[in-house]
């Protein structure tokens, strides 16, 4: 990782080849494997399947900017993200912090727009005095993701709040025991996608229907391999009024493929890894075996 992200400085992942392509699982280390087995489901479609539906050949993205406090690691990621029209800011770590992060963001592209994601850390009372005093210093925002954490809290808020403001659901659909269940009514306006803790592209074209809100998709930090298939996703949405987070390849320093930014887009190649890079990034003997074994109790869930 270019910088630390999420409070790790590397990522791991797990590569599979099959009739379709590659495919990638990378669940976060603590995840469970309940949790994980999503995916499972999703890198095994990646590696399977070729019949999505395709609305579009590329994909503008958002540049994302971790919750740092160096002005020279927000510098470089900036200039990173060639053309982006949008900016993504992680918020939550102290107002007074955050807004800095956001002013220097704001004063390095000043026409872009910006969204913030709060993961859900704020309490209502916390995300209302919050709220108003970005949109004081800061101005409007494009929307809000998760400012808090539950679907109620979320209603409560949005009743309460003064500023008109759109929020964004990602933990609240990702994390939900069955994302077909919950009621988004009241509470969210634009459907986050990440297609891996979905369970892939055909699960998540099928909540993004049931639901029926416009959809942002997003990266869960995977690699190359990974980002194509939620490109793949974005591609296979009839209707995509918002620009995507699936340029998160610019936070690591290496990586088993690239995916080029032009003009704040990705296009949509089919990736392989890059023999060389798996050959130099390999993980030692005893984590294959780590993921070998969590492949095996994964695959287990998934029945
Ligand atoms: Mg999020």
């Amino acid at each position: 990782m270019r910088t630390k992200f999420r409070g790790i400085t590397s990522r791991e992942v797990a590569l599979i080849e099959g009739p379709a392509g590659w495919g990638e699982f990378s669940p976060f280390l603590e995840y469970s494997d309940a949790e994980s087995a999503n995916w499972l489901k999703s890198g095994i479609e990646a590696a399977t399947s070729h019949d999505f539906p395709k609305f579009r050949d590329e994909v503008k993205v958002n540049g994302t900017i971790p919750a740092t406090d160096s002005i020279e690691e927000i510098e470089t990621l900036v200039s990173l993200y060639q053309g982006a029209e949008v900016f993504k800011v992680k918020v939550g770590t102290d107002l007074q912090t955050d807004l800095a992060r956001l002013k220097q963001v704001k004063k390095l592209t000043p026409k872009a727009r910006l969204r913030i994601d709060v993961n859900g850390s704020w309490s209502v009372d916390e995300a209302l005095q919050n709220i108003e005093n970005i949109y004081g210093e800061i101005g409007e925002l494009e929307y809000i993701e998760q400012p808090v954490a539950e679907l109620d809290s979320l209603k409560e808020l949005k009743e309460r709040l003064n500023v008109d403001v759109k929020f964004a659901g990602d933990e609240v659909i990702r994390k939900a025991s069955d994302p077909f269940a919950i009621t988004l009514d009241g509470a969210i306006d634009i459907l986050m996608l990440k297609v891996a803790p979905l369970g892939g592209i055909k699960r998540s074209l099928e909540i993004a229907q049931h639901h029926n809100l416009p959809v942002v998709v997003s990266s869960a930090l995977e690699s190359a391999i990974g980002i194509s298939h939620g490109l793949r996703l974005a591609a296979a949405l009839p209707k995509l009024e918002y620009v995507c987070g699936l340029a998160t390849g610019t936070l690591f320093t290496a990586d088993v493929a690239t995916h080029e930014i032009r003009d704040g887009a990705i296009s949509l190649t089919s990736q392989t890894p890059n023999l060389e890079a798996l050959e130099s990034f390999a993980a030692p003997r005893e984590r294959l075996e780590w993921w070998r074994e969590r492949i095996k109790r994964c695959w287990e869930v998934l029945g």
